[in-house]
């Protein structure tokens, strides 16, 4: 617009070049890192996390499927290693770790603390297949 009216750079201050300074900052920040806005500064993000306690609809962990490989952990937007933060405030339910993740039946899907989904825990020794 700015360029397309010339005219209006007069009318520009200090708010806008802060607001486009901030974009850049976080846009550039995406690069190497995965939702950093979401992650450091959005205060929606924290408010609704702390639903997360509080919520019908839960992942729990079942820990004695759970071998610690920390492939969750690798597929989390938000970086989290699901057995080690159950119940994460910054986690979004995306539920990649349960899906796509973990081969082990170690994250169900829970509703009021009732298993939704099926325990589908693999013997330990094809473990060895998913831990490279
Ligand atoms: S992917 Fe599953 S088995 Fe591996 S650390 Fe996470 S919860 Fe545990
Ligand atoms: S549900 Fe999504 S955000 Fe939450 S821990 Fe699993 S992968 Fe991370």
């Amino acid at each position: 617009m700015i360029i397309l009216q010339p005219d209006l750079k007069a009318t520009l201050g200090y708010l806008f070049y802060n607001k486009v300074f901030w974009m850049l900052f976080f846009v550039f920040w995406s690069v190497p890192t995965s939702r950093p806005f979401c992650k450091t500064t959005c205060p929606l993000g924290a408010f609704y996390g702390f639903f997360n306690k509080l919520s019908l609809i839960k992942l729990d962990i079942i820990q004695s499927n759970c071998i610690d490989c920390g492939k969750c952990a690798e597929v989390c937007p938000m970086g989290i290693q699901f057995n080690k933060n159950v119940g994460s405030t910054e986690c979004i339910m995306c539920m990649r770790c349960m899906r796509e993740a973990c081969h082990f039946g170690a994250i169900q899907l829970t509703l009021a603390n009732a298993p939704l989904t099926a325990n589908q825990k693999l013997p330990r020794t094809q473990s060895a297949h998913y831990d490279q």
